[in-house]
């Protein structure tokens, strides 16, 4: 027998990572009633699955969502832990109403609203905010003979750390951040090669979470004045410079190839015909948006997204979605990028039921 968690409430945040407690923020700051539903035991969001040595991208000052400044790090940029704590704190300072583990499966349309089903539980809301990242979503892409390779895959949102590598030969595939950093780490103790599409690209030393959000930042301001900008190469995609690639630069180990052919049962056949012996494949090959629990609301798209004004889904108008990355918003899937639409979310949300509390 299913049965309600409480009476109707004005919105439910499916997701309690970074951006969903943003959205709260704002949130508590109207007369409006919502509860924060997350998958996880603990605060943290996906940061409670990064690998050990996982470290910001940007200092502390530029890692902070709204309301309260994260510390300062003890030494260079925040690490993962460091978030943790960071969020962990902040949802207890604002006392937040967050339940977990509580993983919600689907969201069904009622006439007065939606409601939101989590096992034999279910949370009845006027609005839903989507806020459950991409992290529990991670992207494979399909080699052919994958099936054949009777060595070891995994994907970088389960990588913790290299020593398990250690003496073997390990394929990292990815050009972004993940790939660089689990590369330059793994391949102090194991033979690596680094599997790029295209050439990497690095951004300057001195350019770090700092100098892109604030190019995003203009970049925005001019999209929204209708201007045009001619901005340096290099976006949130590209490779930081954090000190741990900067040392495997120096040891000239930031070299990539173009991707194999297929997948042999020992190792990987490339272009020229040539084949190398392979124990590990470590794949840094990203994200995409964790969005089943949409399903059932028919709103989710051919590329796995959900077509959105802002972050209001255009489809479904109790709906908004918040933290997914550039199609959510510029930079949004970055804790200092989040703020912009998280208060434009609850300010459409506060209008849309009439709650004037927050302008
Ligand atoms: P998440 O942190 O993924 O939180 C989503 C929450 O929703 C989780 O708790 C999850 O358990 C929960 N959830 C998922 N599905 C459900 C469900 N069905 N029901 C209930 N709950 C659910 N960002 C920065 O700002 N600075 C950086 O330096 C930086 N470095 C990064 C380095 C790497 C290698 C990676 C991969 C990302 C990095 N990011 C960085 C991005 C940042 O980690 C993510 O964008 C961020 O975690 C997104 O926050 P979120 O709250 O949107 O999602």
């Amino acid at each position: 027998m299913t049965h309600s968690a409480s009476t109707p409430l004005d919105a439910v945040i499916i997701g309690g990572g970074q951006s969903a407690l943003a959205v709260a923020y704002f949130l508590r700051r109207t007369q409006l009633s919502f509860v924060i539903l997350d998958a996880e035991e603990a605060p943290g969001g996906a940061w409670r699955h990064g690998w050990n040595s996982l470290r910001l991208f940007s200092p502390a000052t530029w890692s902070s969502i709204p309301g309260w400044m994260m510390p300062p790090a003890p030494e260079g940029y925040p690490t993962r832990n460091h978030v943790i704590d960071y969020l962990n704190h902040y949802e207890q300072r604002y006392q937040f109403p967050v339940q977990r583990p509580v993983r919600v499966v689907s969201v069904e349309r009622l006439a007065s609203g939606l409601r939101v089903h989590a096992g034999d539980r279910y949370w009845d809301a006027k609005v839903v905010i989507s806020a459950t990242g991409t992290w529990s979503n991670p992207f494979i892409p399909h080699y052919p003979d994958a099936e054949l390779f009777a060595g070891r895959q995994l994907h970088s949102a389960h990588y913790v750390e290299a020593q398990a590598f250690a003496g073997k030969k390990v394929l990292v595939v990815g050009g972004g951040n993940s790939g660089a950093q689990i590369l330059a780490e793994v391949s102090k103790v194991a033979q690596t090669t680094w599997v790029t599409p295209t050439e990497p690209m690095f951004l300057p030393d001195d350019v770090d979470g700092r100098v892109l959000f604030e190019r995003a930042t203009q970049r925005l301001k001019a999209q929204q004045e209708g201007r045009v900008i001619d901005q340096p190469v290099g976006g949130l995609g590209d490779i930081v410079m954090v000190p741990p690639v900067i040392e495997a630069r120096g040891r000239e180990v930031l070299k990539s190839v173009r991707p194999f052919e297929r997948f042999t049962r020992e190792g990987v056949r490339w272009a020229d015909g040539s084949e190398s012996a392979v124990d590990v494949v470590i794949w840094c090959t990203g994200f995409r948006p964790a969005l089943q629990h949409l399903e059932a609301l028919g709103v989710i798209n051919t590329e796995g997204r959900v077509e959105v004004e802002g972050t209001h889904s255009t489809q479904e108008p109790r709906l908004w979605l918040v933290g997914y990355g550039e199609w959510t918003g510029s930079a949004s899937a970055t804790l200092i990028g989040v703020t912009r639409t998280a208060r434009s979310t609850v300010n459409e949300i506060a209008a849309c039921l009439g709650d004037s509390s927050m302008a």
